[in-house]
């Protein structure tokens, strides 16, 4: 059965957070990646339309409303992967794109490379007909306050590895072929260094996909999610024939053990749907063929489909 699964970041809870918005942009995203599944499209092109909405969302840190580094920059990270072929794309460190998920899968389609950085990623994009935009264009308010504050209470400086500040985003989905994919985009952690990568442009890391085991897709602080091998885990679990939740959890478990923290959705080619974070919440939202939907922010009971 088709299926939709999305994420808008794993993290601790803050004040002033939007639960219901949180989860409402999660369905909005999980409805429009299961729309193109109903057109007959394939995982790839329901994962990709899910993450451009969700890119577009202000309110999660990706594309528009991404987090700023210490410098006061957007720089944003994303892959997508197409698990039938085993076919991958990502970019890291791109400042003028506005839907970076459109840009991996364009690296994955026309270059001969798995991963672009830096200038390159966003010469790439005009290479391709993918217009640069300013910026300042994807810097919201809401951030640009959050980097002052930051600047102020660190004495100027405004480096200093904040923590994360949530809301990158995710998607999986299982097509009608029983074929699967993934797609995870950010604006990394806030107050990062200039340059940082963390997971969720690594393939294995913040994204994976193989549709013989399932797709995953993970949230929470790369620099722990990476040594994990987070999304890799996941499948591997899978592969040893746990069921998805439990994989998950055993994923989320060692992420754990080394002190992270964190959470990862996944679906298998059966369309069955999973995940599990350690963080205080995690916004997710999910739709399927049958008509079934849902949605779910904190470690609540949430009726699980
Ligand atoms: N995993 C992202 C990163 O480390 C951040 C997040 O998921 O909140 O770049």
């Amino acid at each position: 059965m088709v299926a939709v699964l999305v994420h808008g970041g794993a993290g601790p809870r803050r004040d002033q957070e939007d639960p219901e918005g949180a989860k409402a942009g999660c369905l909005a995203a999980a409805e429009a990646g299961l729309a193109v599944l109903a057109r007959g499209g394939s995982a790839l092109d329901a994962v990709e339309a899910a993450a451009r909405l969700l890119e577009d969302d202000p309110r999660f840190n990706s594309g528009t409303g991404a987090v700023l580094n210490a410098e006061g920059e957007v720089e944003l990270d994303a892959s997508i992967m197409d698990g039938e072929h085993l076919r991958a794309g990502a970019v890291a460190v791109v400042k003028t794109v506005k839907n970076p998920i459109t840009l991996a899968r364009a690296v994955m389609e026309h270059s001969p490379h798995v991963l672009l950085v830096g200038d390159g990623a966003d010469a790439f994009a005009r290479t391709r007909g993918i217009p640069a935009v300013d910026p300042s264009t994807l810097i919201t308010p809401l951030q640009r306050q959050r980097w002052l504050e930051r600047v102020r209470s660190s004495g100027g400086a405004g480096g200093g590895h904040a923590g994360p500040k949530h809301g990158t985003i995710g998607a999986v989905a299982v097509d009608a072929r029983g074929q699967v994919a993934a797609a995870t985009s950010t604006g990394g952690t806030a107050g990062k260094l200039a340059g940082r990568v963390g997971d969720s442009p690594l393939i294995g890391c913040g994204t994976l996909a193989d549709s013989r085991l399932g797709a995953a897709s993970a949230t929470g602080l790369g620099e722990y999610i990476i040594r994990v091998r987070l999304t890799s885990a996941v499948l591997n679990e899978l592969s040893r024939g746990l069921p998805i939740d439990k994989a998950c959890q055993a994923a989320i478990d060692d992420l754990v053990r080394i002190g992270g923290d964190g959470g990862v959705i996944a679906v298998t080619p059966r369309g069955e749907l999973g995940w599990a974070f350690s963080s205080e919440r995690m916004a997710f939202a999910w739709a399927r063929g049958d008509g079934s939907r849902g949605a779910g922010f904190e470690n609540d009971p949430v009726s699980k489909p």
